[in-house]
């Protein structure tokens, strides 16, 4: 913790950097292959130790809909929604979920939020009003795409083992941070991503703090949240329940302002 003007003007310039522009929901995407992103997990797996080590959020892990909707400007979006289907004792599901109804297949995901610093690209941005520094992670030489920002982090189940067996070993996700290396060129049918922790270093009280008034992941999962600030979709833009015969690509939203940017089928996150 620091003290003084100096730290609340730091502090207030990240919040700003944080939350400003576009005020969709961010989601994690590693587009294209050898792409490493640099990013503290600000979510834990259990509440104790999400109060052991004072974070504000719990990883959220259920069964997903991938989602089509139609915006109000006639773009097609796709999101990630949580089925409603509740699970009794017995491993019954029962309930009503119109996803379900519609036979839009579910599948095994987790939420968390994460800090992300950077993006480093193999090869150099291809617009040119945004070009990107060049320098070198390790040995490799890389382009730096600075973020700095909260986003949704979504994946699935072989991910979720590669937490696991840190969360076993180490007690808790948030004591340093990771990088995620996509393997995999965009259009490619298998996409692995790697995962490897940083050495330990405190976690940043400030981001701690601006994590605070980030929405719940459970409002942003059941698709009531879709914005930064906590605000919902407007009526327009609420999904309209068109679903596509074909096979749906499977990400959570888009960082460019929730309208599907992909290139292809397989341009997932993970
Ligand atoms: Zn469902």
């Amino acid at each position: 913790m620091r003290l003084g003007f100096g730290a609340l003007k730091d502090q207030q310039a990240r919040a700003d950097a944080a939350f400003k522009g576009n005020s969709f929901i961010p989601y994690v995407r590693l587009r294209d292959d050898g792409d490493i992103i640099q990013m503290r997990i600000m979510s834990e797996c259990e509440e104790d130790m999400a109060a052991q080590q004072g974070v504000h959020s719990v990883m959220l892990s259920g069964e997903f809909h991938n989602v089509q909707s139609r915006t109000q400007s006639g773009k097609t979006r796709f999101s990630d929604i949580l089925c409603s289907l509740e699970e009794d004792d017995a491993g019954e599901l029962g309930g009503e979920c119109p996803h379900c109804a519609a036979d839009n297949k579910r599948s095994t995901k987790f939420m968390m939020w994460v800090y992300v610093y950077a993006i480093y690209h193999r090869a150099q941005s291809t617009d040119p009003k945004n070009q990107l520094p060049r320098g070198k992670l390790g040995a490799q030489t890389v382009y730096k795409e600075e973020l700095n920002k909260f986003m949704v982090w979504q994946d699935g189940y072989y991910m979720t083992q590669m937490l696991e067996s840190r969360v076993e070993r180490l007690g808790t996700l948030t004591d340093r941070d990771y990088l995620i290396t996509r393997h995999g060129i965009r259009g490619q049918q298998k996409v692995t991503r790697d995962l490897d922790g940083e050495d330990p270093t405190p976690l940043d009280q400030d981001i701690v703090a601006l994590s605070a008034d980030l929405p719940s992941l459970l409002a942003i999962a059941t698709g009531s949240v879709t914005n930064l600030d906590g605000s919902g979709p407007p009526p327009e833009q609420a999904p309209t329940e068109e679903y596509s015969e074909v096979e749906l690509p499977s990400f959570g939203g888009s960082e460019s302002g929730g309208e599907a940017t992909y290139d292809s089928v397989d341009d997932l996150p993970f």
